[in-house]
């Protein structure tokens, strides 16, 4: 048998010498798919080792160790052995690549988060055959806990609407934002400015949600594979792509997309990827029993505490847990003197609104958790053989509860996308999906840098119901974010921000000095 790696002897003296490492890892991992392939793997081979002569047609003239004698051969496939069979002067037989009759993958997905089960379970419903590699098992922690009722549509297409309203997840008809003294605050309700279809949406515990949505997708005829890391992934051949996992294990297949959130696996390598200097923030999290909520409705509502150069979130992931977090600037974690937790547990204490909700509270028992470096924008998001998804393709703080949201209407739009690009080979879908999350982060953000100025939250806290504004802001935050036809009423909101900066007139000020801000040694 020829030995690939060592190179051997052939029984007229010709040293085979070994073939090169592509098509040495090739022939392990059984990675050649079509004949078409071998055969010009095999011409590959035969020109670099000069031994074999071989024509793009399959054929191959052994040449003897002297160079001078041709031999007729033929290469052909026999069950999963390539064979390059000498016809003269003796028939000899030298296996040369092992046949994989496998066909290529048509799409592989990177993460099983929302953008990848969403991207992955669209995509096998239109008939391709998907894979999708998760580093973790599931189900496993993520932060992320309130959804959007924008994403309601999608959670019915996907089939998850039923499960989600049957399952132990809170409902949540509205968010309340409240300065951290306790003394302002507006709360905008889904049900009194919204279409019936986003009265409502839900708080989760990811773990639960994100394994719905990943089992979901296995059901739906998407390979799952977890405890699967993807190492490297090679876009050298815009026909294919080839990832590499943990485990050694090579795959190739027509696509690929790269979901794997915040760490961006693909992007940090292709996409360009922009920090967003105005937005270093961290936040320091962690989950908390007896909270009490408000009545009725309200009782599952985000709740933001507005801090000076923070905030908080409340969120109400089930009947008695409450997940409560803080995001401050990163310089001030750094500079502050405590750990993580004491900063968490003394940045309660100081703010009346929260000191009072959270006297009784007892910490569930988990570490407090940290995530620094969130937001971030890609300036590629898209190629001949790949997309972005999700967080992996860009995502800015969440004050604004977008990030599931806006992962599983990328992973949407992206398998539109991937199918127009595969059927027909058009890159239109791609382009557009790439331009229309652009202008939905811009959006958001131009809402998120605002946010932590006083003027806006003046506005924003105090808001004028007799220009129509209330249900235009109420439907930003419940995600209706790809809208057009409200630039108009957006327009007016800002330019009462600008006003109100100048002169003070559109609202009752902030005691801005006055309120408490993020704790320090
Ligand atoms: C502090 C904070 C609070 C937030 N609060 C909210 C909120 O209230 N509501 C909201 O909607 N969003 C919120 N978000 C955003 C939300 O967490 C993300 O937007 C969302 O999880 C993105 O989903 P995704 O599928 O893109 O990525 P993820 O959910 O991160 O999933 C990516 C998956 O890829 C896997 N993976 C990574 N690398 C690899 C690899 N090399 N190989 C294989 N698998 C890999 C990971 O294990 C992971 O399971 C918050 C974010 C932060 C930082």
């Amino acid at each position: 048998m020829f030995d690939a790696a060592k190179g051997t002897t052939g029984d007229r003296g010709h040293v085979l010498r070994p073939l090169p490492s592509r098509l040495v890892a090739g022939a392990a991992d059984g990675e050649a798919t079509d004949v078409d392939d071998l055969k010009s793997a095999l011409v590959e081979y035969a020109n670099l080792v000069g031994i074999l002569e071989a024509t793009q047609d399959g054929t191959v003239h052994a040449l003897d160790d002297t160079r001078q004698k041709k031999v007729h051969a033929e290469t052909r496939i026999r069950g999963e052995e390539v064979q390059t069979i000498c016809l003269s002067p003796r028939l000899r037989v030298i296996p040369i690549l092992h046949y994989d009759p496998q066909p290529m993958i048509d799409v592989l997905v990177i993460g099983g988060g929302p953008a990848g089960s969403t991207a992955a379970t669209l995509l096998a419903r239109k008939g391709f055959s998907v894979t999708l590699l998760e580093r973790e098992r599931f189900p496993r922690f993520q932060i992320g806990e309130s959804l959007l009722p924008y994403n309601n549509d999608l959670l019915d297409r996907l089939g998850v609407s039923v499960p989600l309203s049957e399952g132990s997840y809170t409902p949540k008809y509205g968010a309340g934002f409240v300065t951290a003294d306790g003394l302002l605050g507006y709360t905008f309700r889904f049900f009194e400015n919204l279409p019936e279809a986003y009265h409502q949406s839900f708080q989760v515990k990811r773990a639960e949600f994100d394994e719905l949505l990943l089992r979901n997708a296995a059901a739906s005829g998407v390979d799952v594979r977890e405890e699967t890391a993807v190492t490297a992934v090679d876009l050298a051949d815009s026909a294919r792509a080839t990832v590499t996992c943990a485990n050694g294990e090579r795959l190739e297949a027509r696509f690929v997309v790269d979901a794997s959130g915040h760490g961006a696996f693909l992007g940090n390598r292709i996409g360009d990827k922009i920090d967003v200097e105005e937005l270093k923030k961290v936040a320091v999290f962690a989950h908390y029993r007896n909270v009490p909520r408000p009545e009725g409705r309200d009782a599952g509502n985000t709740i933001i505490v507005v801090l000076r150069d923070a905030w908080f979130w409340l969120i109400p992931v089930s009947a008695d847990t409450m997940s409560v977090g803080l995001v401050v600037g990163r310089d001030h974690l750094r500079g502050c003197g405590l750990t993580p937790e004491q900063l968490l547990e003394q940045t309660i204490a100081g703010a009346p609104y929260l000191a009072e909700r959270m006297k009784d509270a007892e910490r569930v028992v988990t570490p407090v958790y940290v995530r620094r470096d969130f937001s971030f924008m890609m300036k590629r998001r898209t190629g001949k053989n790949f997309a972005l998804a999700g967080d992996a393709a860009g995502f800015l703080d969440p004050i604004f509860s977008t990030g599931v949201f806006m992962a599983m209407k990328s992973g949407d739009m992206v398998a539109d996308a991937v199918e127009q690009r595969l059927r027909g080979g058009s890159m239109r879908l791609l382009r557009r999906y790439d331009r229309t999350f652009q202008g939905a982060l811009d959006k958001y953000f131009r809402f998120i840098s605002n946010f932590y100025r006083r003027e806006f939250l003046e506005v924003f806290l105090q808001p004028k119901a007799d220009y129509g504004l209330i249900p235009v802001i109420t439907g930003i935050l419940a995600g209706n974010i790809f809208a057009t036809n409200h630039r108009a009423k957006l327009a007016l909101f800002f330019f009462f921000v600008r006003v109100q900066k100048m002169f003070g007139v559109i609202a009752p000020p902030i005691a801005w000095e006055e309120l408490p801000g993020p704790a320090s040694m």
